[in-house]
């Protein structure tokens, strides 16, 4: 966990905290400090204060998403003014919480941040529809039935379903799935979809966007 806290007894108090929960805490106090640790230690989350020196939180965490990195990210603001600046930045925040607040509260929210973006502490489980992903086994699973599906397969499926009702393009499944959007063309996502589609039948919840790409949604027992 990466705390970027400038006034020592919050960041105290939140290292206090935090660790209590089983979490390993580093400290930054500005923003550039921040912006290097969590390139460099990639945390499960950020807690980020958006007054900062040397780089305001806002634009740390506008620099990560830049990077690709969607390091789920807890902002704490101080007035409301901070507030509008990190809902209308649409940084992909998950969260912010306004100062003071207590430290169970942001103990809390942390924990839910982590939660919703598939860290460390949740569930190894994906469930959408009839279809359920074991990542840890790594098996596929329709209504109860066991479907075998190729490594590649598997990763396109979890992807999709990691993000559900989010369209995707073939570029990004390919970047994001395969890694080598060099090599292989478009043409080979739409090849493993319809892999994907044939075992999993009518329970698929892979939906095609037309002129976009894809998404995945929830199938109801038919
Ligand atoms: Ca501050």
């Amino acid at each position: 966990m990466l705390v970027v806290e400038d006034e020592p007894s919050i960041a105290d108090l939140l290292r206090l905290y935090l660790s209590r929960e089983g979490f390993g805490v580093h400290v930054e106090r500005d923003g550039r400090g921040g912006l290097a640790a969590a390139r460099s230690l990639k945390p499960v989350a950020v807690v980020l204060d958006v007054g900062l020196s040397e780089m305001d939180g806002t634009e740390v965490c506008r620099r990560l998403r830049a990077d690709g990195d969607w390091v789920p990210v807890l902002f704490c603001t101080a007035r409301d003014d901070e507030i509008d600046r990190v809902l209308g930045l649409e940084l992909g925040a998950d969260d912010y919480i306004t100062k003071p607040f207590s430290p169970r509260e942001v103990v809390a929210r942390v924990k839910a941040v982590v939660r919703r973006a598939d860290g460390p502490s949740a569930s190894p489980l994906l469930e959408l529809g009839r279809v359920v992903v074991d990542r840890d086994a790594h098996k596929v699973r329709v209504d109860g039935q066991e479907v075998e599906l190729t490594a590649t397969e598997f990763d396109l499926l979890v992807h999709l379903m990691r993000h559900p009702g989010r369209v995707l393009s073939r570029e990004q499944l390919l970047s994001e799935v395969w890694g080598y959007a060099a090599v292989v063309g478009t043409r080979t996502v739409d090849v493993h979809v319809a892999q994907v589609r044939a075992k999993l039948g009518d329970a698929s919840p892979i939906r095609t966007v037309r002129g976009v790409g894809y998404s995945a949604e929830a199938v109801a027992a038919g």
